[in-house]
């Protein structure tokens, strides 16, 4: 049998219906209401095997702490360095929220900026599923100079990527994607506009989403932004065992070893932390599999990533690395601003209060 997700939504069952969440229930119906439109036949999913090895910390168990952050409200703000002077180019909001439905927490992430004639707007935003803490859909939407929007959904067993293009069936009897056209009467007297189905633009009504890649997989996955987060459970230390966090990034999973190398006082605009130093090191997560991009963070961090975390709360504090910005690779720092509101919850275990 296929698995082929959105063309027939039948097949995919959540664990427990009532609880799939609002957003991820607009995606499926939005591609039921296609299931006609004549899809590309579905690829195969792709296989990937376990990634995650014996004697790691696994990102998965640490996932139902994230509960307790819920109420959290952290400011970031965003430099860049060019030509030996450092500008700032924005700011982001990262909150932990309830979810719609009962059951669920969200992660939210706000980005917004620009400098050098380049604006960005981007929002991810991640749905948990409690008590277990995995996700059930991540939605990344980004607008300013470049506009994007990509989703993936996360099933037992199974991760999916979609992305939104530009509507290209012949078929397509959907009003909204109808564009104006003069009509030429015999070829030369303009004889009024007739509506046909746009044959393609930048407007974002006329874009839906598609699948572009389908994953089968044995670990549990998540996006960057859901990992910052399992992390603040985690029990690190300097020279303990690392950690691995299964990511998904569009055409590509990693399998993301983390570990704490040292320790090292960090003062930023929120104040002085004493903090853990954390290496990140991306690896494919399947041997030998054909990379289409390279490893990303949240919103972009790329390159040699280095992240500094408050010892005690695991907040980050400071995180450098490279970042794609109006159309070059600048070194960049994303630097803690403002913690604005504390979660209600209590503080993840440290290492020392596990040992
Ligand atoms: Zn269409
Ligand atoms: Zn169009």
């Amino acid at each position: 049998m296929v698995f082929t997700p959105g063309f027939d939504v039948g097949r995919i069952r959540p664990r427990r219906p009532l609880v799939l969440c609002a957003a991820s229930l607009a995606v499926l119906s939005g591609l039921a209401a296609r299931a006609g439109e004549a899809p590309a036949a579905p690829k195969a999913p792709k296989e990937i095997p376990a990634a995650v090895e014996e004697g790691t910390i696994r990102a998965a168990e640490y996932l139902p702490r994230i509960a307790d952050l819920a109420g959290e409200e952290l400011v970031y703000r965003g430099r860049i360095f060019k030509g030996g002077i450092s500008m700032d180019v924005g700011e982001a909001v990262f909150r932990v929220l309830a979810g719609d439905e009962p059951g669920t927490v969200k992660l939210a992430a706000e980005a917004k900026g620009g400098k050098l004639g380049y604006t960005l707007e981007a929002t991810t935003v991640t749905l948990l599923e409690m008590p277990a803490g995995h996700p059930i859909v991540t939605t990344f939407a980004q607008h300013g100079s470049e506009w994007r929007e990509k989703r993936f959904l996360f099933r037992p067993g199974h991760v999916f990527y979609l992305k939104k293009k530009h509507c290209k069936d012949p078929n397509c009897g959907d009003p909204a994607h109808q564009a104006s056209r003069v009509h030429w009467a015999g070829g030369v007297v303009p004889w009024g506009t007739e509506r046909v189905h746009c044959p393609g633009c930048d407007d974002p009504a006329h874009f839906v989403w598609s699948q572009r890649e389908h994953f089968t997989v044995k670990d549990v996955y998540m996006d960057p932004l859901a990992c910052l987060y399992a992390a603040r459970g985690m029990p690190f230390d300097v020279g303990g065992p690392k950690a691995v966090f299964p990511i998904v990034q569009d055409h590509d999973l990693w399998s993301v070893e983390v570990r704490a190398v040292g320790r090292e006082a960090k003062e930023v605009d929120a104040g002085t932390f004493s903090c853990l130093r954390i290496s990140v090191e991306p690896k494919p997560a399947s041997e030998g599999a054909e990379i289409k991009d390279e490893f990303q963070g949240v919103f972009g961090i790329q390159g040699s990533i280095q992240i500094w975390i408050d010892e005690r709360t695991r907040i980050p504090v400071l995180v450098r690395g490279s970042i794609p910005f109006a159309f070059m690779t600048l070194h960049a720092e994303v630097i803690l601003k403002e913690i604005r509101s504390r979660a209600a919850g209590p503080t993840p275990a440290s290492a020392k209060e596990e040992k």
